[in-house]
């Protein structure tokens, strides 16, 4: 029997039922100064905390703007080359017209989470980092970024959001795991789903200027110096115009093959056969974490599995641009109430046509049974127990610091599946799983490719 750290249980009484309302939360019970991060000093730290309130007050007003709902087309159209000072300029107005609103999206709805889970002190860390990156780019609004010494710092600026939350997933992991009981994991799974989806949308519209900003650099002509950079002449931002599969799945595979002798001391083998060759545009980035937590399951399963270590097998399938079969013509069990609710948040591809890639990754690793099948796309699910390797402990927390510390565990957390189908999602892909208990698990990656960006 696994160990299941799954906040699925009916017994959990939410904190707040007992008081009989449940409080929105208020500003004036905002958790105080991030704990560590940010260390108090001195006029440095009045200007911050002045800042900060004024963030506070503003987020209100900010969460009731809509969110621009988001088409690539917005993201590129500012890095097709050549890539004038103007289109830089006008990158950095686009960003900033957009990263308020959504962190203030964010705030409000870590304000709406049960007092006592809000005051937990992991998930008002992750409440903290969003008021201290709205507050820095307050200060932007209401004026144009018009030189590029602007844009250098408003870059900065982003760098320094995009830092400040690396480390959401494991601290929000823990928070979550730590108030399971005054909180559902229907409710924990629903913020979950909505927060890390938008968190995938504010990320990449910072990173798409930062790295725009960059590929402008190396030699940059105000006039006109040509982007993408010439040592990746395939890129316009983040985005790859020919991103191959099946590079990806074996720089991953060499990653993951890694972590499993290092904790199993066994190096599980891959193969890649179909179209290897194939490339389309997509976000290395998004399909790197996919790619990563699904080799890291099926090696894991295969490690698991004493009877038969056959080699995983990976087939990538390119899609012509004209027979683009809906996902549930490969079995694909999209659930319809998250891709409904958070559809206004994903990217529309530029091109409805654009060439796809299906990526089946098959393992004979045993399959999923019966029972662990229906809760593996929630948030915190997982049978992954580090008790086997060490003795003692709480297994969700080892594996939760060990994430923090950047060290990387081959499960744990539950949240590969459930992420990983965020992100596929998120251009309008999505993951099927099949599995054959006793025998194997085959999972279909299915991307749509980011379309046309010539
Ligand atoms: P984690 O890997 O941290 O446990 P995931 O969300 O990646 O979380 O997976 C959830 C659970 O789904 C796993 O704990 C495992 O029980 C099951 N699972 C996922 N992929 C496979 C696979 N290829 N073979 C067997 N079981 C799997
Ligand atoms: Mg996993």
């Amino acid at each position: 029997e696994g160990s299941v750290h799954s906040l699925d249980s009916n017994e959990h009484v939410k904190a707040v039922e007992a008081d009989g309302e449940q409080q929105p939360y208020s500003s004036r019970h905002a958790p105080k100064e991030p704990s560590t991060s940010h260390p108090p000093r001195d006029a440095e730290h009045g200007r911050r905390h002045a800042r900060r309130s004024e963030a506070e007050d503003q987020v209100p007003m900010l969460a009731k703007q809509p969110l621009h709902s988001l088409s690539l087309a917005d993201l590129v159209k500012h890095g097709r080359p050549p890539l004038s000072a103007e289109a830089l300029l006008s990158s950095a107005r686009f960003t900033l017209s957009l990263l308020p609103i959504r962190l203030a999206h964010r705030i409000q709805a870590l304000r709406n989470l049960p007092y006592i889970v809000v005051s937990n002190k992991n998930i008002s860390k992750i409440y903290n980092n969003y008021q201290h990156s709205l507050s820095t780019l307050l200060p932007w609004q209401g004026r144009t970024i018009s030189n590029l010494e602007d844009e250098i710092r408003f870059t900065e600026v982003l760098a320094e959001l995009v830092q400040t939350h690396t480390d959401t997933i494991p601290i929000l992991a823990r928070g979550f795991l730590e108030c399971r009981k005054y909180i559902s994991a229907t409710e924990v799974t629903r913020f979950l789903d909505e927060h890390l989806r938008a968190r995938i949308g504010t990320r990449l519209v910072a990173e798409q200027h930062i790295a725009l900003h960059f590929s402008s650099q190396p030699h940059f002509d105000p006039g006109a110096s040509p982007t993408p950079c010439p040592e990746h002449p395939s890129y316009i931002g983040v985005i790859d115009t020919a991103l191959r599969p099946a590079s990806v799945v074996d720089s991953c595979g060499g990653f993951v093959a890694d972590i499993c002798e290092l904790n199993y001391g066994v190096r599980p083998e891959w193969v890649i056969d179909g179209e290897a060759d194939t490339t389309f545009a997509f976000v290395p980035m998004h399909l790197e974490y996919i790619v990563t937590e699904l080799l890291k399951n099926a090696f894991r399963a295969t490690v698991e599995n004493h009877m038969n270590r056959e080699p995983i097998v990976i087939t990538i399938a390119a899609e012509p641009p004209d027979m683009r079969p809906h996902a549930s013509h490969i079995g694909l069990s999209l659930p319809t109430e998250t891709r409904g609710a958070f559809g206004g948040d994903a990217i529309a591809p530029l091109d409805d046509n654009a060439p796809g890639v299906t990526i089946r990754i098959r393992d004979r690793g045993g399959g999923i049974s019966p029972e662990v099948l229906p809760h593996i796309w929630g948030y915190s699910f997982t049978t992954f127990s580090e008790a086997d390797e060490v003795l003692g402990g709480d297994d969700a927390l080892s594996v939760i610091s060990n994430a923090s510390n950047g060290n990387s565990s081959i499960a744990g957390l539950g949240y590969g599946l459930p992420l990983s189908r965020a992100y596929a999602e998120y251009f309008g892909g999505g993951i099927g799983v099949q599995s054959l208990h006793g025998w194997g698990t085959d999972v279909y990656l299915k991307l749509k490719g980011v379309g046309k960006i010539e």
